[in-house]
């Protein structure tokens, strides 16, 4: 009912020539995967090469980021639709990186959602708390506030485009993931809290995707999860074998 994603976020990772071989052996690797939508995140100056090397095959570009103004004075940002004109179907919004190291805050991620809606580009948002919140308890009450703060003002119809990437922080790039259960418990939460924000029928169609330390040989039992539809995938989709048997994960 809900079609998985599996997105590679590239993160600041290779040159245009590099993003173009990648892409030509994931092609090939993943020509005959079927019922799962398949997305790369290059960095921003590979986009547009990308795009173009992908254009009529199964895989889909997003952005890593994006900016809410259309144009202006606003140095080194870039605009919505300039994202969609180079190609992406996708924009990835509040990754922790971000978060943690560009100032990201959920207000800031509310405008870009908002923007990137606007555009025609669908908004991957990421949520996830810190080791430190977890070992506390927090873990729901950090990601509830995300999620509220995120898709502040947004009608259902709006969050019924939205994908949801949920990825503890402690486990982004560390090799330790979430177990199974933990990821399952969140992602539950998270459905109920998209059922109370925008309608059971809004929360039953969402797609939450777990990241965190996603490889070729965790996958399998994480998307066995009953509300996890699909992987944000960092440091293994920097090889198209490894993310090509993530693409072809059994469930
Ligand atoms: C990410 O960048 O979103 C991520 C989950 O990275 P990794 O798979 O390397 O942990």
């Amino acid at each position: 009912m809900r079609t998985p994603v599996i997105a590679g976020n590239w993160k600041l990772f290779n040159t245009v020539a590099e993003s173009l071989a990648l892409v030509r052996d994931l092609k090939a690797l993943v020509a005959d995967a079927q019922g799962v939508e398949i997305v790369v995140a290059p960095v921003f100056t590979a986009i547009h090469a990308v795009a173009g090397e992908l254009k009529g095959s199964t895989i889909a570009v997003s952005s890593q980021d994006v900016y809410w103004e259309e144009s202006g004075a606003f140095t080194g940002e870039v605009a919505p639709c300039l994202l969609k004109e180079a190609g992406c179907a996708y924009a990835i919004i509040g990754h922790s990186e971000r978060r943690q190291y560009f100032g990201e805050t959920d207000e800031t991620v509310n405008r870009k959602v908002k923007a990137a809606l606007k555009a025609g580009l669908i908004p991957i948002m990421c949520v996830g708390e810190l080791l430190e919140e977890r070992e506390s308890g927090k873990t729901m009450q950090v990601v509830a506030k995300q999620i509220k703060g995120g898709l502040a003002d947004l009608p259902a119809d709006d969050i019924a485009k939205i994908i949801i990437a949920y990825e503890p922080v402690w486990a982004i790039g560390t090799g330790k993931t979430a177990t199974p259960a933990q990821a399952e418990e969140v992602h539950k939460s998270i459905r109920s809290l998209i059922a109370a924000l925008a309608g059971t029928q809004v929360a039953v169609g969402m797609r939450i995707l777990y990241g965190g330390s996603v490889k070729a040989d965790n996958v399998d039992e994480l998307m066995g999860q009953e509300d996890i539809d699909g992987a944000l995938v960092g440091g293994a989709s920097l090889k198209a074998d490894s993310f090509a048997r993530i693409v072809k994960f059994n469930k």
